[in-house]
């Protein structure tokens, strides 16, 4: 009897801290002094931030929970939010500049993510802002903002420091992946070019998607190519591996090569794109990744791109 009633309260309390209905919470966890990761409890955008002597800077922010990034901020230092960057143009990533609008922050994005603010994700903003639904409540208080700085090529940012190796990497996980490294802690911030303990979710903005997995291999191998000084690499999605270095990005390369040779396999055995769908086994390393449902779209992009089919 006690035992079921124990067994019930952990239910419960699993329900309200994990489950679907709870409110998202973003846990910030210290990679390395000055450096933390804000999980997102649900596996969506995760959000790193740099505190250094002369202000933060903050690597991808949510209208729905950037809130809760910059309260942690706020309790933590009294200096301002001097720098947003973002990794990639996605809402989960690029929708929640407006929280940090008190300090003015410098925001630096690549130009393909302008292009993409201005153009789709604003409109979904505007969309969800203008909405009744319950769930876009953050989008009505809040403003899309667009970044002050675009680059084309890669962007040496000195500050509190530290050297910020701003670094747009090209077509992967969206349109245009970029990533900061940040020598003197030994850390390299991935944005979704890396998701760890996750399926990958295809590049989306405002419901144009992007993924292009040829790219997101080559990305990786020139990652890793630089053999950089780095302890962690610090995912767009997922807990991050403290101190597990570039097996993180082996083991992110190796999922999209495995998992396309698979798709490949059953397109030789002449299977079409419902009978993989329906067949795909993950393979073993894999079988623990959560959201399971993302490899739907993935199964389309492994089919089509392998074709080369203009997907
Ligand atoms: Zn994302």
């Amino acid at each position: 009897m006690m035992r079921t009633y124990f067994a019930a309260v952990l239910a419960l309390i699993w329900s309200l801290t994990t489950g679907a209905s709870a409110p998202v919470r973003m846990t910030p966890l210290k990679v390395t002094d000055g450096v933390y990761m804000l999980e997102h409890s649900r596996g969506s955008g995760n959000s790193t931030v740099i505190f250094t002597d002369d202000g933060v800077v903050v690597l991808d922010f949510h209208i729905d929970n950037a809130d809760q990034t910059l309260a942690f901020i706020r309790k933590t230092t009294d200096k301002k939010v001097k720098y947003l960057i973002t990794s990639h143009s996605a809402g989960d990533h690029a929708s929640g500049a407006w929280h940090f609008r008190e300090d003015a922050p410098v925001w630096i994005a690549t130009k393909n993510q302008v292009h993409d603010l201005q153009m789709q994700e604003r409109e979904e903003f505007l969309q969800r802002k203008n909405s009744t639904e319950a769930r876009y409540a953050a989008y009505k208080k809040g403003e899309p903002l667009t970044p002050t700085i675009g680059i084309d090529g890669p962007m040496t940012l000195y500050f509190g420091g530290l050297t910020f190796q701003i670094t747009p990497e090209g077509r992967g996980h969206s349109t245009g992946d970029l990533t900061v490294y940040i020598p003197q802690k030994r850390v390299m911030l991935m944005g979704d070019l890396l998701d760890t303990e996750i399926h990958p979710g295809q590049g989306e903005s405002a419901g144009v998607f992007f993924s292009n997995v040829a790219g997101w291999i080559k990305i990786l191998d020139n990652v890793m190519a630089r053999s950089l000084a780095v302890e962690t690499y610090i995912p767009g999605h997922g807990p991050v591996h403290i101190g597990r270095g570039v097996k993180d990005l082996e083991e992110q390369k190796r999922y999209f090569v495995v998992m396309r040779d698979e798709v490949a396999k059953m397109v030789q055995a002449g299977k079409t794109l419902e009978q993989i769908e329906k067949e795909f086994k993950v393979p073993q390393e894999f079988a623990h990744y959560k959201r399971p449902e993302r490899l739907r779209d993935f199964y389309k992009l492994f089919y089509h791109q392998l074709a080369e089919a203009g997907f």
